[in-house]
């Protein structure tokens, strides 16, 4: 055997969570990452004095106070409030959908006057209780909002129509009678000073963790499962059973980043382009997310993928196909003593970072005794 109590695979923040609750409870650890650097999404890494987000913007958001305080252990965390703009065709609307979207698309000044103009609009769906994104979006803020702000950028994130997506991904997004361009509701909100990845490295700071880089858990897969009696997987369920009962469906990313000589390219972290003429879905500005004042910017363009095998896979798509597929290796996963599945793709789950957290820290309570 290995003389670890642990082998965690994956060092994104829930491999990291667990590994570094599990040290704190005495256990020995080893943890692999098939990349060549912790951290996994969150990774952030410094160029010309900017943190840069790697793997796309990440804001941390929560509305519970123990998780909050829980990562406020590892970073100072900044005001950060993020306030993403929409560019549709050269014209800009604030986001969330809030009272400044509504006045710029259609002049209305008081919460009555846009909460008519909405009303007016959803009496295209006659009533009927939504069932797909489109409709979902369409209810929420009417016709108008939804041809311009979400059709073109929710088709080219997930490479399908509206009215073939789950209703819950625009619900992620508040809509608001007020002039509040918070793109969050939660209580605490910030960016980590200094970047996500020391966040990760202090986690997994301790003389019974080992971290092995650039080792990927199938070049020997049945070893570990000989060597480890626990595993905790954080990688694709379905690529842990061969896929043996088909893929399971998944968005990659392309990122290009550029460093240009100026210091302010767009005003902003980060602008959404919603219509389909642009090819990628937002362009990140790193600085403006701690308030930067350096001569030269680096902005990254994000582009989203059809998903195939030896891809990165960023985001599961949770429609009702895939969530069905899941639920049947969710049910294989439930016969394996020996391994744990966490975190988006160990568990298939839009998650955002607050919910990985609690994922993980719910899991060491029920598994490390
Ligand atoms: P990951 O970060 O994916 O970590 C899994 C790790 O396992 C990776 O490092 C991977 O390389 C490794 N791995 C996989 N397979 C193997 C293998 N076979 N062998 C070895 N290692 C393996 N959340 C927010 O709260 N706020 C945001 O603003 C936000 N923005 C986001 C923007 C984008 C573009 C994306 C994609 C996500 C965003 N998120 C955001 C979500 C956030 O990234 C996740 O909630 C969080 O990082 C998930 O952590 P994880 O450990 O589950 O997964
Ligand atoms: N969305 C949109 N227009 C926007 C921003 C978001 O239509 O300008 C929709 C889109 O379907 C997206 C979803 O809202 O996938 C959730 O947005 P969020 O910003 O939470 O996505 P993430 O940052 O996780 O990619």
């Amino acid at each position: 055997m290995s003389g670890y109590d642990y082998l965690v695979v994956g060092s994104g923040l829930f491999g990291a969570v667990f590994a570094h609750e599990a040290a704190l409870k005495g256990k020995r650890i080893k943890v692999i990452e098939k990349r060549s650097h912790i951290g996994g999404n969150i990774y952030t890494e410094e160029t010309e004095g900017i943190q840069v987000h790697k793997y796309g913007a990440h804001i941390f958001h929560t509305s519970d106070k123990a998780i909050w305080e829980y990562i406020s252990q590892f970073a100072e965390f900044n005001r950060y409030t993020n306030s993403p703009i929409a560019n549709y065709k050269g014209e800009i609307y604030n986001l969330p959908f809030n009272m400044n979207t509504f006045n710029k698309l259609w002049g209305t000044v008081t919460p009555e006057q846009a909460a008519a103009k909405i009303e007016e609009q959803r009496a295209v769906l006659g009533g009927k209780k939504p069932e797909n994104l489109e409709e979902q979006a369409i209810s929420l803020v009417g016709t108008d909002i939804y041809e311009k702000l979400i059709k073109d950028y929710t088709e080219k994130q997930w490479g399908k129509p509206c009215r073939e997506l789950p209703a819950f991904i625009i619900r992620r997004l508040p809509v608001r009678l007020t002039y509040d361009n918070n793109y969050f509701n939660d209580t605490y909100q910030g960016i980590p000073i200094g970047g996500y990845t020391q966040i990760i490295e202090k986690m997994l700071n301790h003389d019974s963790i080992d971290v092995e880089v650039s080792v990927d858990f199938f070049a020997n897969k049945r070893q570990y499962l000989t060597e480890f009696s626990k595993i905790v997987f954080t990688g694709m369920i379905d690529q842990f059973f061969g896929y043996q009962l088909g893929e399971l469906e998944y968005r990659s990313l392309h990122f290009e980043t550029e460093l240009l000589d100026t210091a302010n390219y767009q005003g902003n972290a980060v602008v959404n382009y919603t219509d389909s003429e642009k090819p990628f879905t937002r362009i990140i500005e790193h600085k403006h997310f701690e308030f930067g004042t350096q001569k030269k910017t680096l902005i990254t363009k994000e582009y989203s993928r059809t998903w195939h095998r030896g891809d990165e896979p960023y985001y599961p798509v949770n429609n009702e196909q895939n969530n069905r597929l899941y639920k049947a290796y969710k049910a294989l996963a439930d016969k394996e003593d020996q391994i744990i599945f966490g975190g988006r793709l160990g568990q298939y789950r839009y998650y955002d970072m607050h919910q990985v957290i609690a994922a993980a820290l719910q899991c060491v309570k029920n598994e490390v005794k």
